[in-house]
């Protein structure tokens, strides 16, 4: 027997939030809890992404269809017929469905009493550091959030860009952070001409890669820079499901996963080794979210090349705690709750 209930949340962020698209101000979560016959009671959280057509009011409307699924089907270990079921029941909707995905591994690995990534047998101390994300701002901005980030112990920081002044921000943020690990995400601002010229540009930053330089409805220019570039690319916009990492395989260095756009844990698990097979590194990425989902998603970081993970950092407040994040550092093995380690703190 599985009882099931989900909230709408507003999340106000601690500094409005700028990438090349757009500012966000709030993160607009829905958190679903799955409660068994026991008392136990699995968390996730959908952070729907307007980018991927997904707002809470999306996510609202179609959590009544997954979570009659999971009712019915009443047993929290049957992940993989859940799975099955609910894609059957409601396409798409990624996000929807990785609050409930992630709110019932929560749920499975706490009534087994250990955390997740010791229920998947993975090794917490192969987890890579995560990065810090510097918004787009000011320069000026800019440079004092790099400070900031390095006094609270970030030594890898993802800088947003896409601007007329991306060369100068870097060269700001590499001043200030001069021993961090840097890479940059242009969120598709750029023409394939003009990436090509940014990778000769910020090489000389010690940027480590480019992610989405140029859009995501532009795959031959993707592949035009992947073929001139002096620094590896990453896929974010152009890598969303299962049959994109096949289709970017030859024009990317890496591909960036969310579990907001893969839909759950398990088709995050299924591109990850898709990528390997392709040659490509992976890197787990964000919403802004509450740590209800990304405490999930921290248990993957033993798979990862690269963790960007912060997206709770950027909160103003969370009423989740989850797996500790000490700088850079995603301290899975200080982890001492069974499930993802989501816990309700005010
Ligand atoms: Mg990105």
């Amino acid at each position: 027997m599985l009882s099931t209930e989900f909230e709408r949340v507003s999340l106000p962020l601690a500094d409005a939030f700028t990438i090349a698209r757009g500012t966000q101000r709030v993160a607009e979560n829905v958190v679903v809890r799955i409660t068994d016959g026991a008392g136990s009671t699995g968390v996730g959280a959908a952070a729907p992404a307007p980018h991927y057509g997904e707002t809470a009011a999306t996510v609202e409307a179609v959590l009544p269809d997954l979570l009659s699924v999971v009712e019915s089907v009443g047993d929290p270990h049957a992940l993989d017929r859940i799975e099955r079921e609910r894609r059957a029941v409601v396409a798409g909707n990624p996000a929807a469905h990785a609050a409930v995905d992630i709110a019932l591994a929560d749920l499975a690995a706490k009534r087994l009493g250990v955390p997740l990534y010791r229920q998947w047998g993975l090794d917490p101390e192969t987890a890579p550091r995560t990065s810090f994300t510097i918004g787009l701002d000011t320069t000026d901005r800019m440079r004092e959030k790099t400070q900031a980030a390095v006094a609270e112990g970030y030594d890898v920081l993802k800088v947003k860009l896409g601007t007329d002044r991306d060369e100068a921000i870097v060269a700001a943020v590499r001043e200030e952070a001069p021993d961090a690990a840097i890479r940059v995400d242009a969120n598709e601002a750029w023409t394939p001409r003009q990436a090509v010229r940014m990778t000769e540009r910020l090489s000389e930053f010690g940027v480590e890669f480019v992610e989405q330089p140029v859009p995501a409805t532009d795959p031959e220019g993707l592949r035009f820079v992947y073929e001139r570039s002096s620094l590896p690319i990453a896929a974010d916009e152009s890598c969303v499901r299962l049959p994109d990492v096949p289709a970017v395989a030859d024009r990317v260095d890496i591909v960036n996963l969310k579990l907001m756009k893969t839909g759950g844990l398990a088709e995050a698990k299924r591109m990850i080794h898709a990528a390997r097979a392709h040659g490509l590194e992976v890197m787990l990425g964000c919403m802004i979210e509450s740590n209800a989902s990304i405490a999930a998603a921290c248990h993957l970081a033993p798979l990862l090349d690269y963790a960007d993970l912060d997206g709770a950092l950027l909160l103003e407040d969370d009423e989740y705690a989850g797996v500790p994040i000490d700088g850079s550092d995603v301290r899975l093995a200080a982890l001492d709750r069974a499930g993802t380690g989501a816990k309700r703190i005010s």
